[in-house]
């Protein structure tokens, strides 16, 4: 997952796209970028670091021109080194280009094999390096041609920004995967992956852009292209509204945090509790838990205060990381939680490893009764599209029942929405526009459902050798026994 911004028309080009990254920080900390295009000649900083620490104003000083594309990152395909920050900035016979890319293109081992076998060099291991070499091999006499013709190649997910000393080009995929939205600042025209950074720079939401549309920004003003041939169905990421996106945010049509709210609604419908108060993990999960506490009558505190001072635990990309995290992220409200039955709304569980943390923290606090109500299906699949999931033997779902899970997690009860409340909050009931692979295993892609086959049979394969019928557990950290509270070790006899 990752941001993107961009703008063309503005003399503060730099630093409103600093400020833009600042905004969409929550899609990626771990490198941020700007280049940005002066009379002919782009300019580039990129670094391993937040926003705030990625430029100082010298460096934001050394970066001049009325356009500029930026991009925060996390890394999903290619590890995560200053060589795959992004913007990606590269000199060909076309001239200089910027590349600024979210989302995770399903082809791009293939086209990177074919491409070194004609003798490109790859300077990253990103897949986003693809386009500049198919780019760059193009023979269609514009750049936007060439750009074209680069997208025509590769599949998957992109909501990608191209800069060049005379252009600024915008796509997003067919199957709209990821969200790209188009703003207007006084004269300049600005895009980014989420409305919330145009709010931020007081620019004006004009329209997000259709999936497989290509918007051309120059000199002699904004052209829109629907080059690419449309899918079979869309591919809305479900996982944004649940999780990714900020709750400020327009996404996809529709209100982020009013969505959320919906998912708490119904989960309150479809799963509910005996309790003396509803409270959130922070922060995603605390507008479903309103939703929650206003469906059920059971009053909202805050039970659990959130650390703004570390970034978001599961982006790190080391298990070992992740696990002190938790803890250094969240604190139980003891007066709040001291002798109560509660509710605990969190927006999904993956390995479970936070859940269980968050479960015995609320019992140390002296909570009486802890039952986990998750805003999303079980996570059973992995994302190939741009969302950081593990493999499937990592998710605890995919191989084990809701009530092994609340087992494993310590909970006196755990439930999830069904994937048709989730589908009616995001208000596509039939489930048509939105891909919901990570819930359902239903890729929208060809490559996808390719992929899932052979997790399949990896997974067949390797009951065959433990000569069982049983997936093998995900692995999960030794608890020591001392640290266990009564209620979770009769949960767990
Ligand atoms: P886990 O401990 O692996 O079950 O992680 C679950 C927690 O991670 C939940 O509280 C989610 O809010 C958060 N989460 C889920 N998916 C992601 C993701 N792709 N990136 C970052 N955080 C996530």
């Amino acid at each position: 997952m990752c941001g993107v911004f961009g703008i063309w028309g503005h003399e503060e080009a730099a630093n409103l796209t600093y400020l833009g990254l600042h905004a969409l920080q929550h899609r990626g900390q771990e490198s941020a970028g700007i280049v940005t295009s002066h009379q002919g000649t782009l300019y580039s900083h990129r670094q391993m670091a937040l926003v705030a620490d990625a430029f100082s104003a010298e460096d934001l000083a050394k970066l001049p021109g009325t356009s500029a594309i930026g991009h925060v990152r996390y890394s999903t395909a290619g590890g995560s080194y200053l060589k795959n920050a992004q913007p990606l900035f590269v000199s060909y016979q076309g001239g200089q280009l910027g590349v600024a890319h979210n989302g995770n293109l399903v082809n791009a081992q293939a086209l990177k094999d074919e491409l070194e076998q004609n003798g490109a060099i790859f300077q990253s291991d990103s897949d986003s390096e693809v386009l500049i070499h198919l780019i760059a091999r193009s023979k269609a006499p514009s750049f936007h041609g060439r750009v074209v013709e680069a997208l025509k190649r590769v599949e998957g997910a992109y909501s990608v920004l191209f800069l060049t000393q005379k252009q600024l080009i915008a796509a997003r995929d067919p199957h709209g995967f990821r969200p790209l939205v188009l703003g207007r600042l006084r004269g300049a025209w600005v895009l980014a992956s989420e409305s919330c950074a145009l709010d931020l720079i007081e620019a004006e939401l004009v329209r997000e852009l259709e999936p497989g549309e290509v918007v051309v920004i120059d000199d002699t003003g904004l052209s829109s292209h629907k080059p690419l041939p449309a899918p079979k169905r869309l591919g809305r990421c479900i996982f944004e509204h649940v999780y990714f996106a900020r709750p400020d945010s327009v996404l996809f049509g529709t209100s982020v945090y009013e969505v959320r709210k919906q998912m708490g609604r119904q989960l309150a419908k479809e799963q509910p509790a005996q309790a003396d108060l509803v409270i959130a993990v922070p922060d995603s999960g605390v507008p479903a838990a309103i939703g929650y506490s206003q469906a059920s009558g059971i009053p909202y505190d805050v039970g659990l205060v959130r650390s703004h001072y570390v970034g978001r635990t599961f982006i790190e990309p080391q298990q070992s990381i992740r696990h002190f995290g938790v803890k250094l992220k969240l604190s139980p409200v003891r007066q709040v939680l001291r002798g109560k039955r509660v509710v605990v709304v969190d927006d999904s569980i993956v390995r479970g490893t936070t859940s269980r943390k968050i479960v015995k923290m609320l019992r140390a606090a002296g909570a009486t009764e802890v039952h986990l109500r998750i805003s999303s299906p079980p996570t059973k699949w992995p994302c190939y599209y741009g969302i950081d999931t593990p493999s499937r033997q990592e998710l605890i779902a995919a191989s084990h029942s809701t009530e092994e899970i609340a087992r494993y997690v310590t909970a006196d009860s755990l439930g999830y929405i069904s994937l048709e409340g989730l589908n009616a909050a995001v208000g596509d009931p039939s489930g048509e526009t939105y891909c919901n692979a990570c819930f359902s295993g239903d890729y929208p892609t060809g490559i996808g459902m390719e992929r899932k086959a052979e997790s399949l049979q990896r997974e067949t394969a390797a009951k065959v050798v433990n000569g069982t019928n049983e997936v093998a557990p995900p692995a999960v950290e030794p608890e020591p026994p001392a640290v266990l509270p009564l209620t979770a070790k009769r949960a767990q006899a």
